[in-house]
């Protein structure tokens, strides 16, 4: 890439720096932006300033959000006394499509992964346990079905069963491996109902 200017050298590095972007993705991603309007490219880096400015973490289930509680945790319609737990935002998105779940959730960002040196304590379990502290009913485990998935599934169920709450995991409708915000609104559905008390 030393044939470029080191403007867009630096520019391909730093896009080739954020996930799911490979160097050739990277490249074109530059070559894009350098060729769209100067004004779309300011207002393209002004919404990812202001993003990061704004957004910020839920103070009851640690989504993404712009205030301090997000609009599920702040409504009072939904069952507050049912946790269903995931591994991302997206997948939190996922469930909402789906229009059927009534509860509220818990975002742990991530997985335990023992090959990627993840465990309990880098992901979002303190606080989970924290919630479980007020009256909660049930907590269901929907992380992934992926072994990452599995290991948090476990050793959650482990953390919550002294506590006397239920504890479920969405049934293994779901793909081994897959991820949640690919599967359709109905396989989804279908592995809520069927979920299983451990
Ligand atoms: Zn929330």
């Amino acid at each position: 890439m030393e044939y470029y200017s080191s403007q867009i050298s630096q520019l391909v590095e730093q896009l080739a720096s954020l996930p799911g972007i490979g160097a050739k993705t990277a490249q074109r991603l530059a070559f894009h932006i350098i060729d769209m309007p100067e004004e779309r490219v300011e207002k393209l880096a002004d919404s990812i300033v202001k993003a990061k400015k704004t957004i910020r973490y839920c103070k009851e289930c640690l989504t993404l959000t712009d205030k301090e509680l997000c609009p599920i945790c702040a409504n009072p319609q939904r069952n507050h006394k049912v946790i269903m737990v995931v591994e991302n935002p997206r997948d939190m998105s996922a469930y909402e499509k789906t229009g059927k779940y009534e509860g509220v959730y818990h975002v742990l960002h991530g997985a335990i992964s023992p090959m990627l040196g993840i465990g309990p304590s880098d992901i979002r379990l303190k606080e989970l346990m924290h919630r479980l502290e007020k009256d909660v009913d049930e907590v269901i485990i929907a992380t992934n079905s992926s072994l990452e998935g599995e290991t948090t599934a476990m050793y959650i169920s482990k953390l919550v069963k002294p506590t006397g709450i239920k504890v479920s995991r969405i049934a293994s409708g779901v793909p081994v491996g897959g991820d949640l915000e690919y599967i359709d609104e109905v396989t989804l559905l279908r592995a809520l109902e069927g979920r299983v008390e451990l």
